[in-house]
């Protein structure tokens, strides 16, 4: 069977095209710059990779140069696009309703419309991506995977805020979570590596990106995540707060007359790593500049790593135990620095690393960074939200 996976952002398109029989990747891409300009980045598995400047009006412009693609002679991998099998879409949000992986009908994009005002900013691309779909492959089963769906057991008392309840019941203002098809695939890695089932055991992931979230995994299931309402919420991240006293929103627009428009750039765009070193938001330039002795971004990285530990003592709490910690994504499976300051006086809670594996690990693949007779395990996991989404896809396109 092939899938082809859809990842679509407001001015971007990301696809994989896999081939589930080897478990592999044909080809990949990534367009953007879509509406304003367009470029192509194409790679076929085991070729060079095909870079063009081309005019992507829309996503479905962008969707109908990949398909030419993907069949091309020179850089394609299947000969007609009927070989594709099925589409899975990356939604962000499914709102309440959407509580797992969905075949897309007509009534799923209709309420996916009605919940853009929650997602505003990556609501739109995601339906411009499966309307372009459903016109350019008409036959074709189309799949919607969401961030949110692990999170569909959250209890009510940690995903309903303590403002007045009519802002839950009536603006569905609530702890929704992100990133949600990463940590599933992880901890289910995780259980994997560690050989015993996952209903078994209490895992903390940590997804360390440009965005970042922590997610409590109890027996298989996300009982608790450190993003809310928006990816706004949790721990710092590179150029996003994450969780700060609300007042500070207010305060800011009394007193320096900021709008709301102004504070939230100000929260997302310029906060987190970029704001406290003022250096950058990239982890590996912040962690260098804090080796050579630069104050702010010392304290930036500081910040991160003290809120990753607090999340990770939170969430032992709430599943009253731990079994195993997975670091994943960009900085979680690079940045030794980071897992180090972070496992470092954990021994109260059975987190202990060998720091030596943990420096040189391997890239790539999952390792575990556990010290030898440690209570907990800690393992590095590569994730592969792609897959996970062409898994879904599958196993719904075959029913
Ligand atoms: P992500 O959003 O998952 O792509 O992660 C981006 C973050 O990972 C940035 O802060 C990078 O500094 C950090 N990072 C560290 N090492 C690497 C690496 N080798 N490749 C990609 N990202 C890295």
């Amino acid at each position: 069977m092939k899938i082809l996976v859809l990842n679509a952002g407001s001015s971007s398109l990301k696809y994989q095209l896999f081939n589930m029989e080897s478990s592999s990747v044909l080809a990949k891409g990534t367009c953007e710059r879509i509406g304003a300009g367009g470029t192509i980045t194409h790679k076929k598995t085991g070729a060079e990779p095909l870079f063009e400047e081309i005019a992507l009006n829309d996503h479905g412009v962008a969707l109908a140069r990949v398909l030419e693609l993907l069949i091309s002679a020179e850089y394609g991998v299947i000969s007609s696009i009927d070989e594709i099998d099925a589409v899975g879409h990356r939604v962000a949000h499914g709102g309440e309703q959407l509580k797992k992986s969905t075949v897309v009908t007509e009534s799923v994009i209709k309420y996916l419309e009605t919940i853009v005002p929650i997602n505003p900013l990556h609501g739109p691309p995601a339906i411009a991506g499966i309307k372009a779909c459903m016109k350019l492959m008409p036959t074709v089963t189309q799949v919607t995977v969401f961030d949110t769906s692990f999170y569909s057991n959250i209890e009510d008392f940690r995903y309903v805020y303590p403002i007045p309840y009519e802002f839950y019941e009536k603006d569905r203002i609530r702890r929704y979570g992100f990133h949600g098809t990463s940590h599933r695939y992880v901890s289910a890695e995780l259980a994997k590596c560690l050989g015993k089932p996952i209903e078994e055991l209490k895992i903390i992931t940590c997804h360390l990106g440009n965005g970042s979230s922590i997610t409590a995994v109890d027996g298989g299931v996300a009982i608790d995540t450190s993003m809310g309402f928006t990816p706004q919420e949790g721990i710092a991240m590179g150029t996003r707060s994450g969780s700060i006293d609300p007042t500070v929103v207010t305060y800011l627009m009394k007193t320096k007359g900021y709008t709301a428009e102004e504070v939230e750039d100000i929260l997302n765009k310029k906060s987190g790593l970029l704001g406290i070193s003022g250096l950058s938001n990239d982890c590996r330039n912040v962690s260098e500049a804090a080796a050579n002795g630069d104050e702010r971004a010392t304290l930036a990285i500081k910040i991160l790593t003290n809120g990753i530990k607090k999340h990770i003592g939170a969430y032992a709490a709430e599943m009253n135990g731990l079994d195993a910690v997975v670091f994943t994504a960009g900085i979680g499976e690079n940045q030794w620095n980071i897992r180090e300051k972070v496992c470092r006086d954990m021994e109260y809670l059975g987190i202990e690393i060998d720091e030596d594996k943990n420096r040189n690990f391997t890239r790539g693949i999952p390792f575990d960074i556990s010290k030898e007779g440690a209570r907990v395990a800690t393992w590095i996991i590569p994730t592969d939200e792609e897959y996970m989404i062409a898994l879904d896809t599958q196993v719904l396109a075959s029913k």
